[in-house]
């Protein structure tokens, strides 16, 4: 008998902070589906075996988020070309035979709330630096790669993290000296945070905005909170600024697609649902 009552969730460890469910039963409920969306917390201990339940519970597929999204690649048949350059997937979709196909929507989203925020924005418009080269750093690079970025520099606590990108990714990228950010982004059009500095319970990200061209666009994949010191000093000095909000929304939509075969869009009803749990 076929199972019309579609069921998919997020696995990580913790999970319970998790904006996914109030993201995913929002579309749910808007475009009357008959299923749910389920917080997982899996032990990283068993994640094997919590991945390859999803076929046995007849689950439609699963987010994938921290600290697993790495590891997770080990447990699933198939993994996009896209995920496998990114070197982590976030998404789990269970095909029709039962294989589990591994994907990754972080750069999409990130892509599309760049759009979002400025619909004329150009990949190669001109330096694009990214703070950071953590997993959120390699989905973005590779986003904007794929977009036609033509210089990107990364810049990153750990050098040599950046070096590795810059030697992974090639002659677009450029790994500059975490002490070089001031230099670095004096002709850039585009700053993007990926590292956790600026988040709730972290401490700021320490970068003077001064010599930042007044054309450039400022974001922040951190949503917690909405404006971090880094966007409220950009805002401060009239850059149009982009929260992380706009990325986690939208990194939703294909996978929702792909379990529900409806693709929804990001509306201000469901962006105002989410940030009222801030
Ligand atoms: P990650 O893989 O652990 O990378 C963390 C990055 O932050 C690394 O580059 C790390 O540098 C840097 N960092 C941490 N503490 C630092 C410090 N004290 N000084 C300088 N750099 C520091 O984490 P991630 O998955 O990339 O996530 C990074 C951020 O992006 C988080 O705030 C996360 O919430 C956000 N994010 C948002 C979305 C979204 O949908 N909006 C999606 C994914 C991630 P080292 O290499 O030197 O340790």
């Amino acid at each position: 008998m076929k199972n019309t009552f579609t069921v998919a969730g997020v696995m990580g460890w913790p999970v319970a902070h998790s904006r996914s469910p109030i993201i995913h039963n929002h579309w749910i409920h808007q475009h009357h589906l008959k299923g749910a969306y389920a917080l997982f917390p899996v032990n990283p201990l068993r994640l094997e075996a919590a991945i390859r339940g999803l076929q046995a519970l007849g689950l439609a597929g699963c987010n994938i988020t921290i600290p697993h999204k790495v590891e997770a690649m080990q447990h699933v048949d198939w993994i996009d070309p896209l995920a496998k350059r990114m070197g982590a997937i976030n998404t789990i979709v269970v095909q029709a035979d039962g294989a589990l196909h591994g994907y990754n929507h972080d750069g999409f989203g990130y892509i599309a709330s760049l759009r979002e925020a400025q619909p004329s924005w150009q990949p190669n418009a001109g330096a694009i630096v990214v703070l950071g080269a953590g997993g959120a750093a390699r989905a973005i690079v590779v986003s904007l790669m794929d977009q036609g970025a033509q210089d990107i520099r990364v810049l990153n606590r750990t050098f040599g993290k950046a070096q590795d990108l810059a030697y992974e990714f090639g002659s677009v990228v450029t790994a500059y000296d975490w002490d070089e950010r001031h230099e670095a982004i004096s002709d850039c059009v585009l700053l993007i945070n990926t590292t956790s500095l600026g988040m709730h319970g972290q401490a700021a990200l320490e970068i003077e905005l001064s010599q930042l061209p007044r054309a450039a666009l400022v974001s922040d994949a951190i949503y917690v909170p909405l404006e971090t010191p880094l966007l409220a000093q950009a805002r401060a000095r009239g850059h149009t600024t982009v929260n992380g909000l706009g990325m986690l929304l939208h990194q939703a939509r294909p996978a929702f697609h792909a379990w529900f075969d409806v693709m929804p869009d990001v509306t201000a009803e469901l962006r105002q649902a989410v940030i009222a749990t801030l």
